[in-house]
């Protein structure tokens, strides 16, 4: 591979047009679009619109208005079909952690009895979805909800008749690896559980078919790769056929039959709506909506298909040059086995990252040494990586990595 390759790849690109849709920072390339993604410029044009406009002069009319008050539902209908769901089952709202609280909750009474209580999870699923299994087994008592964490490799053979609720990540965070939800899912409902998939890496990256894989309940969120911007809210799936058997714990007016009859008692809404809370935030849900429109008529196996070519491209470049020497390849050898991300071991790992971002490459560092590159096929192009790889080939061959200023630890890592 030389940069004419590359460069052949690009003009060959089908997703290339998609680069000029986002801002971009001059001299940056970006290989983080699986922790923040990129801001589409449709996005800066619908906040204004946003704040000046609808809050700005419509004040509280922009309700009915500008529609605010379906906003959720309009966005989850726009996420459906990236994630393989036919009408009424997705709804935008909160953040992973509070909506995997209210489907644990929903599914553990829906499905749990004395003898059928565990929660199963892979030990080195997101730390979130841990904690919050974690919580409600301190909440609700280890009778009602024993949570189990495994090895992400026996998963499968962990589901029994004593599980009530298997709740997986598609995608690992840290490795990239991705799991057969297909498998999974078909396990679970043999023994009678439910599951719960997280798709955190997995929106917007590649193909998800959740009513096809018959999975029952999934999360996910839309700053990674659905790029709707910092803390955006997340999304709930329920599949059609439990809806109205749950009921969530979080029972605020936002779910309720009609809450703007100001009832004392709560009822529930039927179907997804239920899932709400409370007020959505509508500047945060504004521009998740504007930046989904990049998805219409967008075909996920163009997507995925770039995405693989990306990361193969990018690991074959470490390996020509030799340096997976020292960087050890934490993701699967097959492309087809991870996601849209390549995470390396190596002990100055932290450092490394530091180094690249100072020399203009953005990558993200996982505790305890690994670093982790996202490529969003919507923005980052073949050129990007190439360029990515001579950064790092430069770091390594200098040593510039060990530079006692790119070993202070920030805040956010
Ligand atoms: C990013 C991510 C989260 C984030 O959860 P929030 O509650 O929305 O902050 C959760 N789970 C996984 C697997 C993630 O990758």
């Amino acid at each position: 591979m030389n940069v004419t390759d590359v460069e052949v790849l690009d003009s060959n690109d089908p997703l290339a047009k998609y680069r000029d849709e986002f801002h971009l920072p001059e001299n940056t390339i970006y290989l983080d679009g699986n922790s923040l993604g990129a801001l589409p410029k449709r996005v800066k044009q619908r906040v204004k619109e946003v704040t000046e406009q609808q809050w700005g002069n419509d004040l509280i009319s922009s309700w009915n208005q500008h529609n605010w008050v379906n906003l959720p539902q309009q966005v989850g209908e726009k996420i459906a079909p990236i994630i393989g769901a036919s009408e009424g089952q997705v709804i935008c709202c909160d953040s992973i952690s509070v909506n995997l609280f209210k489907l644990l909750s929903a599914a553990l009474s829906f499905n749990g009895t004395n003898s059928r209580n565990k929660v199963i999870s892979s030990h080195d699923n997101f730390p979130t979805d841990l904690y919050i299994a974690q919580g409600l087994q301190g909440l609700l008592g280890e009778q009602r909800c024993q949570f189990v964490d495994v090895q992400e490799d026996n998963l499968l053979r962990s589901i029994d008749d004593s599980t009530a609720v298997v709740m997986v990540t598609e995608v690992n965070f840290r490795s990239g690896k991705r799991l057969d939800i297909k498998s999974l899912t078909e396990r679970a409902h043999q023994h009678g559980a439910l599951i719960i998939v997280d798709l955190a890496h997995s929106a917007g990256a590649m193909p998800v078919h959740l009513d096809n894989w018959n999975v029952d309940m999934a999360v996910g969120c839309t700053y990674k790769y659905l790029n709707g911007g910092p803390g955006a809210p997340a999304f709930v799936y329920v599949n059609n056929a439990l809806q109205n058997k749950l009921q969530q714990p979080i029972t605020g007016w936002f779910g309720h039959q009609n809450p703007f009859a100001f009832n004392p008692q709560y009822q529930p809404k039927s179907g997804i709506k239920q899932f709400l809370a409370g007020t959505p935030s509508i500047i945060s849900m504004s521009a998740i909506d504007a930046a989904l429109e990049l998805f219409d008529d967008l075909d996920l196996q163009t997507v995925r298909k770039k995405s693989v070519t990306l990361t193969t491209l990018f690991d074959d470049l470490i390996n020509q040059y030799g340096l997976n020497d020292q960087l050890q390849r934490l993701s699967p050898a097959s492309a087809e086995e991870r996601g849209s991300q390549l995470s390396y071991s190596f002990a100055y790992a932290y450092e490394l990252c530091q180094a690249l971002i100072d020399r203009g490459v953005i990558a993200d560092y996982r505790a305890p040494h690994f670093i982790r590159f996202g490529f969003a096929p919507l923005y980052n192009s073949y050129k990007d990586v190439w360029s990515a790889v001579e950064q790092i080939r430069n770091v390594m061959q200098t040593d510039a990595y060990k530079e006692s200023r790119y070993a202070e630890r920030l805040a956010v890592t």
